[in-house]
């Protein structure tokens, strides 16, 4: 099974049509790793656009569950927060129910799926090999897949020595008996690595590798309207610079 995994789109309708449209054929099944909103203009379509693909594994992340109101939004810095409070006014009942029925991990015979971490599934950013050994610990399978810190990483674990690299757009990881990995795909929505195009990775079950992909999408359009709906002006440039 090929695999197109998912995270953080953050309810940017334009970057994610432009991952679907990238990948369109490539793919026989959706893994959608959380934070399907905050920050941008879309919250309902994003979840709706999901939801359409009947993802086989969907996660709730740190931003869906504030956008539920089920955050204490001290925990956010003063944008994140004003976005999170006009994600929760704009949220239809039914976007609101689905996303209410999601978990942070989730789990397959092959893999593992967390939006942030293994031992903290929503809040732990894993970004430096210190952090690779205590999350390699619970993780009873040899792939785990994480989303939230918007940076494609790849956390390679050969008997117990920790690696952390980030992969370039197009590169492709061959996974091997013996080494145990946690992959990150890299945000679709607000990309953090100083690249603005969308993140996304293809994991292939049977050919045991995972692909780094990126996509241009129409940056202006999504700034446009997350002015328009009055969100921190912040929040429309950075997506112009991958920050
Ligand atoms: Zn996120």
């Amino acid at each position: 099974m090929r695999y197109l995994v998912i995270s953080d789109i953050h309810a940017n309708l334009e970057a994610l049509e432009a991952v679907l449209e990238a990948a369109s054929g490539d793919y026989g099944a959706v893994l959608s790793l959380g934070d399907q909103v905050g920050y941008g203009p879309n919250p309902n379509e994003v979840v709706e656009r999901v939801q359409a693909l009947h993802p086989e594994h969907s996660l709730l992340g740190n931003h869906d569950i504030a956008a539920l109101g089920e955050l204490d939004l001290e925990l956010f810095n003063p944008f994140a927060r004003e976005a999170a409070e006009w994600t929760a006014s704009q949220l239809r009942p039914e976007i609101r129910a689905h996303l209410e029925s999601l978990e942070p991990r989730s789990s397959a015979s092959a893999f593992e799926l967390f939006h942030a971490s293994p031992r903290d599934p929503v809040w732990e950013y894993m970004e430096a090999p210190w952090q690779g050994p205590p999350n390699f610990e619970i993780m009873v399978s040899d792939l785990g897949m994480v989303g939230h810190t918007h940076v494609p990483r790849i956390f390679r674990d050969v008997h117990g020595q920790v690696r952390v690299v980030e992969p370039d757009a197009g590169e492709v990881l061959a996974l091997a008996p013996g080494q145990r990995l946690i992959v990150n795909p890299g945000g679709v929505g607000q990309p953090r690595d100083g690249n603005p195009r969308a993140a996304y990775a293809i994991y292939d079950s049977d050919a045991q590798t995972i692909e780094f992909h990126r996509v241009p999408y129409p940056v202006d359009i999504t700034q446009q309207k997350i002015r328009a709906a009055g969100l921190p002006r912040i929040l429309a440039d950075r997506l112009a610079v991958g920050y």
